[in-house]
């Protein structure tokens, strides 16, 4: 194993009572996403340490980078724990990043076990000594150093250069699981990654109006979930057919209502299925006013069709915050391909702003739509989005 990696943790040091597991529960978040290449996680405490063989060194990273709980990375050397090991090492760090160009740099130490001959400070002078006899290109600018060296005394010695960054975060699975709603555009996807993010676990549910709804639009649904399991490690898309509820609400009910009707009618499906995956709650890409359904009284009209809690982590942001992280996570590019989730002909001219509970209520019953509904879930299609690694290592099988 030749790739070796220093795995910082950060919030997840916070917890106290349950800090263990937290830890296990990263720990075996990264086992998982590792698990196609041979690989070993150790935990220490505040610091994970992965290694995997050199050809998997870029997978390795792959993983670092999208795994919640995950401060940051870096590669890194592991030593014995003697001053002139950790200089050599020192100055091998150095090499590689002098080979990139850069000059400035800095040393940084962190010693946890007392029993080692200097103290930070000094280590790290003695490495900025080390390095610039070693470099006679290098120079030291501690205030806007173009790249750190980095040593940490511990159970071993490690010297790294700059960690890349993390998502921070708490690991999946920590904050339990919930159902999201998962259409094809910007805001679902990047609603479903702020969650995971927080350590909430998904799986996505998607409506499709076939045939008023393409094939291309569910397709596009399938890829973004596909980019969501990588950051979840994994996730399981549930396809509703909804045509008939649509065309039922289309006949039935008034012109304007027919779009808060319409997500009344999804609530209802959405806490059916949540309650069978076993979810706690539902997550939308929902924010405050960006389309008429989302006014503060259609919030309130359309969450009354669900007793779980509705989380909407957009609520807040505007749409270039949310297009920003789509771009980050690489939704975004997918999520602006043309194929419509939503068909004009249930789209009304004019939708209700301000719906009122108690008549809207009234409307929605007199539908009748739950037998209808109860079809649609008889019919949800079931799709497991593995893990983009899992895909890479099995046509490598073949
Ligand atoms: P998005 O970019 O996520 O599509 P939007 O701004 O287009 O959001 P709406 O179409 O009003 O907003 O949808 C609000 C939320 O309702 C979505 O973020 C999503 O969570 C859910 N939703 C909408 N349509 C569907 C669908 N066909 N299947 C599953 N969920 C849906
Ligand atoms: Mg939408």
């Amino acid at each position: 194993m030749d790739a070796f990696y220093l795995v910082k943790i950060g919030e997840i040091l916070l917890k106290l009572g349950n800090r263990k597991e937290f830890e296990d529960r990263l720990r075996s978040q990264l086992n998982r996403r590792l698990a196609f290449m041979p690989h070993k996680v150790e935990a220490y405490p505040g610091r994970y340490f992965v290694s995997v063989p050199e050809e998997a060194a870029a997978d390795a990273e792959f993983v670092l980078a999208r795994c919640p709980g995950v401060n940051g990375y870096a590669r890194a050397r592991k030593v014995e724990k003697s001053v002139e090991a950790v200089l050599a090492a020192a100055v091998e760090v150095a090499r590689g990043r002098l080979a990139s160009g850069r000059r400035s740099f800095k040393a940084e130490s962190r010693r946890s076990d007392k029993s080692f001959p200097l103290g930070s400070f000094e280590l790290s002078a003695e490495i900025g000594a080390r390095v610039l006899a070693a470099f006679p290109e290098a120079r030291v600018d501690i205030h806007k150093p173009e790249f750190t060296i980095n040593a940490e005394i511990r159970e071993r010695a490690y010297v790294f250069a700059d960690p890349e960054p993390g998502l921070r975060g708490l690991p999946v699975g920590s904050g339990g699981k919930g159902l999201l709603l998962l259409s094809g555009g910007i805001d679902s996807p990047v609603a479903g990654y702020q969650m995971a993010r927080r350590g909430l676990d998904l799986e996505a549910l998607y409506f499709h109006a076939y045939p008023y709804t393409s094939q291309e639009a569910k397709d596009k649904v399938v890829s973004l979930a596909r980019i969501l399991s990588g950051y979840l490690g994994g996730m399981r898309l549930w396809t509703v057919p909804f045509t008939e509820a649509q065309l039922r609400i289309k006949k039935l009910a008034r012109e304007d209502l027919s779009t808060v009707l319409m997500r009344a009618a999804m609530m209802r499906v959405a806490q059916r299925m949540a309650e069978r995956v076993g979810a706690n709650c539902i997550v939308t890409g929902e924010s405050l006013g960006q389309v008429a359904s989302q006014t503060a009284e259609n919030l309130r009209f359309t969450g009354s069709f669900t007793d779980f809690p509705v989380l909407r982590p957009l609520v807040g942001c505007d749409k270039e915050e949310t297009i920003a992280v789509a771009r980050r996570i690489g939704s975004y590019e997918t999520s602006i391909l043309p194929y419509e989730d939503c068909c004009v002909l249930f789209s009304p001219k004019h939708p209700i702003l301000r719906a009122d509970l108690a008549r809207e209520t009234e409307a929605y019953r007199a539908l009748e739509l739950e037998p209808v509904l109860e079809e649609a879930i008889k019919q949800a299609e079931r799709l497991d989005l593995p893990y983009p690694l899992a895909e890479k290592y099995r046509k490598r099988g073949e």
